[in-house]
């Protein structure tokens, strides 16, 4: 921008993930002129290759699954309950367009300016966009080659949203057809007989019950001695007790040299076993690698301004400033908990402070965390470990789902839930759920913990009867020994 003149832009958003477009749409209303720049589609990752095409997947095969019970509720089905998987995909595809259409109606909407191309930071607050072309790749170089040319705007601020992107291990190169990723999963239409998952972790883990559920014969590899690592150690048992009952094969402390992978015409084999055991082939007719993400930081012109990295991850503080005045960053990008609605929040947070609202700055112990496997597993807060660790004298209360009258009426009466309170305040400092739309259930514990709640006071509410709220209810009296109906 030369001296003097004013900026294109108000903001500058760069990727239209779930944290890009948020920001973008609260920036237009709080009536800033905002560019949205994106090589894909508005949505990104979450939309097109995460959250919703893996949740249309399980919503699928968690109907299979309970179709597979009828009989146990008094539905009696002609022959046995089957499906089509081509039918099951063409259904994901459908629901993610709907959304997609949506989103680019909310574009126009929020008169936001929809930038279609490959962005690069040119200086702090100018940004070089390598435009898509008719075939909507992005220009390959100066004057745009294969794409639609070259276009350079200015903005008195810009948010990085560039969010990841698959990674695999190191000496396992995907192919699509024997060695897969979550991308390929959440945009093909074939299931295989047998697959083998590396990383039991909250996409790796939803994956195992997907493909379990819908009849594949399922190995789940975890590097670490359990499963979602992340969660709290109670969760990640209960989980990986209900896998291996249902026959999907669990190997912790799983190790394997990917030099022993070998893709052939009809499958993979490799050679895989516990850590210090002897090792066993393994022949599956897919490998799935799902052993976590890369930022998109690459070849985003970052030197040319003060942003600094972090193992890749854009470095920033509580109110997502990077080190360049006037840039700042959110989402997958800058690490941490890689979640959509994570993205979302960081966006807003991103935006008010750009706008001089003054926010408060993002309470990472204060994000829900949710795993759709079958049952699911939902979590805001600390785990006890992790209280442990950091010296916090806790109390606690659990309560199973299989005391819970509408857990019984659904026929889903594994999982429980789990209240974690401070011993001195009795204020919530954790919740962990196992069990039936515990992603749902924890909505309740994300606001209490948002307005500093106790246990005390999340028993003291009432819950309705009969719901699966009131698992969360029994917790939390549980804290004080007041449960009642166990
Ligand atoms: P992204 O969604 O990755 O978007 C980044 C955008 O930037 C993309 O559209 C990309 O095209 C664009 N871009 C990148 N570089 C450039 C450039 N140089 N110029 C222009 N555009 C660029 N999270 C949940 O909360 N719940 C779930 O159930 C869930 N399920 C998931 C399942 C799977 C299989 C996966 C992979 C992820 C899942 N996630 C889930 C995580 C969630 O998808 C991400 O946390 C979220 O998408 C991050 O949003 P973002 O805006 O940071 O980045």
């Amino acid at each position: 921008m030369a001296a003097g003149s004013s900026p294109d832009f108000d903001l500058i958003v760069l990727g239209a993930g779930t944290g890009g477009y948020t920001a973008a749409f609260r920036g237009a209303q709080l009536g800033m002129r905002v560019a949205l720049v994106d090589q894909g589609k508005i949505g990104g990752t979450c939309l097109h290759v995460g959250c919703i095409p893996t949740k249309a997947l399980l919503e699928s095969a968690e109907l299979f699954a309970r179709l597979k019970k009828a009989k146990e509720f008094g539905i009696v089905l002609e022959g046995k309950p089957g499906f089509d998987y081509a039918a099951i995909a063409a259904r994901r595809d459908q629901v993610v367009k709907r959304m997609w259409t949506g989103l680019k109606g909310l574009v126009d909407k929020n008169k936001v300016t929809w930038i279609a191309g490959r962005a690069r930071f040119e200086g702090p607050t100018t940004i070089r966009i390598a435009l898509n072309g008719k075939d909507g790749v992005p220009a390959s170089g100066p004057g745009g080659a294969s794409g639609g040319g070259e276009h350079v705007i200015t903005a008195k601020d810009v948010i990085i949203a560039t969010g990841s992107r698959v990674k695999s291990l190191p000496g396992l190169v995907p192919d699509g057809r024997r060695i897969i990723t979550s991308d390929d999963v959440t945009t093909k239409a074939e299931l295989p007989k047998s697959i083998a998952i590396v990383g039991a972790g909250a996409v790796g883990s939803e994956f195992a019950s997907l493909f379990h559920d819908l009849g594949v014969a399922v190995t789940l590899l975890e590097y670490l001695p359990g499963i979602i690592p992340l969660e709290d150690k109670d969760a990640s048992a209960a989980l990986e007790r209900s896998f291996t009952r249902r026959g999907i094969k669990v190997m912790t402390k799983a190790r394997f040299d990917a030099a022993s992978v070998k893709v052939g015409d009809d499958g993979v084999t490799l050679m895989v076993g516990p850590e210090g055991g002897p090792a066993a082939e393994l022949k599956v007719e897919q490998l799935l690698v799902a052993t976590g993400r890369a930022p998109n930081t690459e070849d985003l012109g970052l030197e040319k301004t003060k942003v600094e990295l972090e193992r890749g991850f854009v470095k920033v503080d509580g109110w997502m400033r990077t080190a360049e005045p006037h840039v700042y960053a959110i989402g997958d990008v800058i690490g941490g908990l890689m979640l959509a609605h994570v993205a979302a929040h960081e966006g807003i947070v991103a935006v008010h402070e750009i706008a001089g609202e003054g926010p408060e700055p993002i309470d990472y112990d204060h994000q829900p965390r949710a795993t759709y496997t079958h049952p699911q597993v939902a979590s805001i807060g600390l785990t006890e470990q992790q209280c442990t660790e950091r010296g916090i004298e806790t109390k606690k209360g659990v309560f199973n789902f299989a005391a819970v009258a509408k857990a019984v009426i659904v026929g889903e009466t594994e999982g429980f839930a789990k209240v974690i309170s401070d011993a001195e305040t009795d204020e919530v400092l954790g919740v962990h759920l196992v069990g039936p739309s515990v992603t749902d259930l924890i909505a309740e514990a994300a606001l209490g913990m948002t307005l500093e709640t106790t246990a005390w006071e999340i028993g003291a509410a009432t819950h309705p009867h009969p719901t699966l709220a009131e698992a969360l209810g029994e917790a939390a009296m549980a804290v004080a020994g007041r449960q009642i109906n166990s």
